[in-house]
């Protein structure tokens, strides 16, 4: 099925945020499908329109009374999600480096093992590998769907939306961030700006510092790339506390790097724990904001592979340390799926729970996964 095909169709339908359908009620269906009628779905989507079809009906002090409320409803939700990859730590390694800020998170909301790798033996196997886990996450399939079996020759399937499409189909739009040491989980994963992907935009970005050799040069043991993850981090905090995007990913690397490197040693341990020190600054950043301006925060942090038992230095195969992973997150809803055996697949429509937002039928009927969050 064509996906990409059927994002407004006449009588869009809707799936619940546990994985089930349901059909939607007529005023969701009006809302999906940005239909005109007068005056109440005017007030924010063509106020010129509201001007010209409904003038000569309202007239006047009604017209004045809608433009407070349309100004109301473009601020935002106030239900916001951050969710954050910290690149190939394994659960047993999360478990035994002390991490204080997944802790305090983890208080809040949970943290509970979860898997990677798709059914093993079946069509839906997916390599243990960054892209094929960071592609699993945002379309909530695995990569018989996605088409992401490797870092490199990457041909995403973007007939499976992503969570970032599914929040510009949102209405109103969602406003959007991605805070990434890696350029080609924007450009390519995503497909930002490709046709093919929706033209899809990001409102809020930083990333592409990896090829910054003035900003960022090269370092001993590629130390620049943990340089790299701290000032992604601190720009997302910068721009959670700012802007308040409705939905954002930080990607942070250096971990794999050092596991590549040194397999499981203490130069791992040491880059987990200032790993959780970066997360510790997104999370201060969403606690504030969320105080600030009465604002629901999700955040979400994970990882998108483990490692091999024997060394540490490898992952990609379907050994149980390969595809054991974990989930941390703040979230108060957490359901019995995620206190049983959640996946990276079961992210998406956590999410879109969380935010409260619609899944057009063809994307929830083609999700691997199912919400966590009631
Ligand atoms: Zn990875």
């Amino acid at each position: 099925m064509n996906i990409l095909n059927a994002q407004c169709t006449e009588k869009p339908q809707y799936a619940d945020h546990t994985g089930g359908v349901e059909h939607p009620s007529a005023s969701d269906q009006s809302e999906y499908a940005g239909g005109v009628s007068c005056p109440s779905e005017l007030q924010f989507k063509i106020p010129s329109g509201l001007m010209a079809i409904c003038l000569p009906i309202f007239i006047g002090v009604l017209s004045w009374l809608l433009i407070p409320q349309a100004q109301a409803d473009n601020v935002g939700s106030r239900h916001k999600a951050i969710f954050m990859i910290l690149d190939g730590i394994p659960a047993d390694v999360i478990e035994r480096v002390a991490t204080p800020n997944l802790d305090a998170i983890a208080a809040i909301g949970g943290y509970h093992r979860a898997e990677v790798g798709g059914p093993i033996g079946g069509p839906a196997e997916t390599p243990t590998v960054s892209a094929p886990g960071y592609m699993s996450l945002v379309t909530g399939t695995w990569a018989n769907k996605h088409n992401v079996y490797d870092n490199t020759q990457l041909a995403p399937n973007y007939d499976y939306w992503n969570l970032f499409r599914l929040a510009k189909a949102a209405e109103p739009p969602l406003k959007t961030g991605i805070f990434s040491t890696w350029t080609d989980n924007r450009t390519v994963l995503l497909g930002a700006g490709m046709a093919s992907a929706g033209n899809l935009t990001i409102d809020f970005v930083a990333d592409g510092f990896e090829t910054d050799a003035t900003g960022f040069p090269h370092e001993a043991d590629d130390r620049q790339i943990q340089a790299i993850d701290r000032h992604v981090a601190e720009e997302a905090a910068r721009t959670v506390t700012l802007e308040g995007p409705d939905l954002s990913w930080v990607y942070l690397q250096y971990t794999d790097d050092v596991a590549h490197a040194h397999g499981d040693s203490a130069a791992f341990d040491t880059a987990v724990e200032v790993m959780d020190q970066l997360v510790g600054t997104v999370w201060t950043a969403v606690q504030t904001r969320a105080a600030a301006q009465d604002e629901d925060w999700l955040i979400l942090v994970t990882t998108d592979h483990g490692r091999d038992s024997e060394t540490g230095r490898d992952h990609g195969g379907q050994s149980d340390r390969e595809r054991i992973t974990w989930i941390t997150t703040n979230s108060e809803r957490l359901n019995s799926r995620f206190h049983g055996q959640p996946t990276i697949v079961d992210i998406f429509p956590s999410i879109a729970s969380h935010l409260g937002i619609p899944i057009p039928l063809p994307v929830a009927e083609s999700l691997d996964g199912r919400s966590f969050i009631d």
